[in-house]
């Protein structure tokens, strides 16, 4: 006998149940009709991608590059990954398909499963699903501040509260290169108190050593220069910009220093948006704490403050993957991270369509005849459930009342042979007889007096 193996989903990937997917299809509503009102195009890109893509965009020295891809080379020879992030697939699809030739911006928006190969937790998977805004061919501050205004009323709108912006702006490729130095002249004497990552971001890529919750680390960071001193003139009249705008919309921001943010692509502004601090002992950390055990487990770097969403101005991406000089932003949500949030946050989410009507059948004529019933309830937009399976009429009644439908059609077998149909209200427990093609047009027009 073979060895009996028990198949489970792959480690930090999950099946999304029946259950959970009117959480998913509630948050893909609100995001489809916000999309559409402020005219964003979908694009579906595929999930899996040239690995140099991502590479070049999002920087062979961060940690999605180096220890977060899955990568698989093809028969045919080709290195393949599946998609860690959206914008270097949305960047290559707008030059390939000539978008730069089309009216200016161009605003795009996806829904859809992005991968990576991270350490597991609550809320860190590696397979999870994101929404996304970008724009592209726009400069202007406006675009950095609606699309912070979009995610933040889609969050809001799902009734998530205590949402707080950090922003940033990390320069250009004027200013930033000085405010480099000035980190790396700060951290180099430094050095032997940084943890072993920093000590190796020091020397590929510094700016990212703002990003880590080493607690060694957070203590040195906490007393390096902050890019908002060192911006260049236009950098620093973007930001203000985005700034006065957010001041305008009323969206409450806390400026922090050292957001830099995982992927080396971004220019001038950088954002994440959190639940303040004093709710998410109510939520995700609650629950977190919570698993005591688990979490002792966990070294700093997971327990970090986990962003809901997360974007930025990345003007140099198009031309960095062979495009025209074209600016962009655009920013991202977690879909898990967003549904934890509105469980903890005891949110309502209906299923949308109740039922009112169950058909019950007896005899193998009246099961014939109930499939092209219920085709023809299906025509008719009205649900109808039904228990094909159970052939006693008992059972088939406890169901219905079970689920609490206004009323059963019954076809026994005199009925089917008759080509009639009861309808029993399930509140009065009056029963009528009606002929089998009246049946829609009668229950439709009780559906339509309730
Ligand atoms: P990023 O692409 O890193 O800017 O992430 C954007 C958003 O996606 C984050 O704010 C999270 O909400 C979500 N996210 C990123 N990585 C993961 C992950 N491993 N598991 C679940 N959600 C994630």
């Amino acid at each position: 006998m073979p060895k009996q193996i028990k198949f489970q989903t792959p480690k930090g990937m999950h099946d999304i149940l029946p259950a959970d997917q009117v959480y998913y299809q509630k948050i893909y509503d609100v995001v489809f009709e916000a999309a559409n009102f402020y005219n964003f195009g979908k694009i579906d890109t595929p999930i899996l991608e040239d690995t140099d893509l991502f590479s070049r965009s999002v920087g062979v020295a961060t940690d999605i590059i180096k220890k977060e891809m899955y990568t698989l080379k093809t028969k045919g020879g080709d290195c393949l990954s599946l998609r860690p992030e959206g914008t270097a697939p949305i960047a290559r699809a707008y030059i390939q398909h000539g978008m730069a030739n089309i009216s200016q911006p161009v605003k795009l928006w996806y829904f859809g499963p992005f991968f990576r190969y991270e350490k597991p937790q609550a809320g860190r998977y590696r397979q999870f699903w994101q929404f996304s805004f970008e724009v592209l061919g726009e400069k202007d501050g406006v675009i950095d501040a609606q699309i912070i205004q979009i995610i933040y009323d889609i969050l809001q709108e799902l009734k998530v509260r205590d949402l707080i912006v950090d922003i940033n702006s990390i320069g250009c490729d004027q200013c930033r290169p000085y405010y480099k130095k000035l980190l790396t002249r700060y951290f180099k004497p430094r050095e032997s108190y940084l943890c072993r990552d920093c000590k190796r971001r020091l020397k590929e890529n510094v700016l990212r050593i703002l990003d880590c919750k080493e607690e060694k680390c957070q203590a040195i960071i906490e007393e390096a220069p902050q890019s908002l001193n060192y911006l260049c003139d236009d950098c620093r009249s973007h930001f203000k910009s985005v700034i006065e705008f957010l001041d305008e919309l009323e969206i409450p921001y806390n400026l922090n220093p050292y957001l830099v943010r995982g992927l080396d692509y971004y220019t001038k502004t950088v954002f994440e948006i959190f639940l303040q601090e004093k709710e998410e002992k109510g939520g995700l950390e609650k629950k977190e704490v919570e698993k005591g055990e688990e979490r002792k487990e966990e070294g700093e770097e997971e327990r970090k403050k986990k962003a809901l969403a997360g974007g930025g101005r990345y003007d140099k991406l198009v031309s960095l993957l062979g495009g025209k000089d074209i600016p962009a932003a655009g920013g991202g949500v977690g879909v898990e991270r967003l549904i934890e949030i509105i469980k903890t946050q005891d949110v309502k989410i209906q299923d949308k369509e109740k039922s009112q009507v169950f058909l019950a059948q007896l005899g193998q004529l009246a099961k014939r005849k109930s499939l092209k019933i219920l085709r023809e309830f299906r025509k008719n937009k009205i649900k109808v459930l039904e228990a094909f399976g159970k052939d006693s009429l008992k059972v088939q009644l406890n169901r219905a009342h079970n689920l609490g439908v206004k009323y059963t059609l019954i076809l026994g077998q005199k009925e089917a042979l008759e080509n009639e149909i009861i309808i029993r209200d399930m509140e009065t427990g009056k029963q009528e007889i009606v002929k089998i093609e009246k049946i829609v047009e009668t229950i439709k027009n009780k559906l339509k007096k309730k």
